[in-house]
């Protein structure tokens, strides 16, 4: 159903955690039915005036995890939308959601692999999913994620994917850091993805999500290292 037609459905905050210094954890009651990994929800909010804004989150719980729908978003400052889940929202508080959304970026255990994943901040947050899918299905898929982030601090979820690298047969984890540790200065490039085609092996599959420049230019490198532009997916968050 396209996501025009789809109803919003009130949504309570069950809970909220912090992730990172700028990413908070909001998991949702209320919320029935099934997604695929990658896929996201649209988020409104409306104001005592009627004012409305809605903004894209992507899902970052598996499907069908007992513990509700997980989103994890950015504060921007003076963002409309993220200002508002970074500073103000509570436990308790409803919003209006709608989805999932999203055919096309998508991964299912069914799917199979080698499966290239590449995120650059919070465009992790599909890929988390992806991971997470992959463990309640308790497949061993090859999948490898490069994850770019300014600083470690900022690496959302960076325990829970380094745990996952280290129990998780088939999953590895290149986790980089732009302006800090020895990758300072560095930001993918070829070398990289190089190195991980050759761990990986020829992938079926690659997501790509980030910044709307982050993902063009993996996209491009990624074409340069030989990668069918037909199995690249891409998902932009914006900026
Ligand atoms: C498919 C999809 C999935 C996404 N998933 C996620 C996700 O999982 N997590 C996540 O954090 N984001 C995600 N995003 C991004 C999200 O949809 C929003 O774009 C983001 O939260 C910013 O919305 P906002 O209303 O806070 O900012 P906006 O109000 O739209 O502002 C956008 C930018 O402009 C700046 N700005 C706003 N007003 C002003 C002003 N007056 N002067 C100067 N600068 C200004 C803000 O600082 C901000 O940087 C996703 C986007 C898409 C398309």
């Amino acid at each position: 159903m396209a996501a025009e037609k789809m109803p919003w459905r009130t949504a309570r905050i069950g809970a909220i955690a912090p992730v990172t210094p700028r990413v908070k954890s909001f998991r949702f009651e209320g919320l029935e039915g099934r997604h695929r990994a990658g896929q996201h929800v649209e988020v409104r909010l409306t104001a005592p005036d009627g004012y409305s804004a809605q903004r894209s989150y992507s899902i970052a719980s598996a499907p069908g995890d007992a513990a509700g729908l997980e989103l994890m978003i950015e504060g921007l400052e003076e963002g409309e939308v993220s200002s508002y889940f970074a500073g103000i929202a509570e436990v308790g508080d409803e919003v209006e959601l709608r989805g999932p959304i999203g055919g096309s970026f998508v991964w299912s255990p069914e799917d199979e692999g080698p499966v290239l994943l590449i995120g650059g901040g919070s465009g992790v947050v599909p890929l988390l999913s992806m991971l997470r899918a992959r463990f309640s299905a308790r497949s061993e898929t090859p999948m490898l994620l490069i994850y770019s982030v300014r600083n470690a601090a900022e690496a959302i979820a960076r325990e829970e994917l380094q745990i996952r690298a280290r129990d998780e047969p088939g999953f590895d984890l290149t986790l980089l850091t732009t302006r800090e540790g020895a990758t300072a200065g560095r930001r993918v490039d070829r070398v990289m993805i190089e190195t991980a085609l050759d761990h990986v092996g020829k992938p079926r599959h690659v997501f790509v999500c980030g910044s709307n420049g982050f993902v063009g230019s993996v996209s491009d490198l990624l074409v340069d290292a030989s990668v069918k532009p037909s199995i690249i997916r891409t998902e932009r968050f914006g900026g």
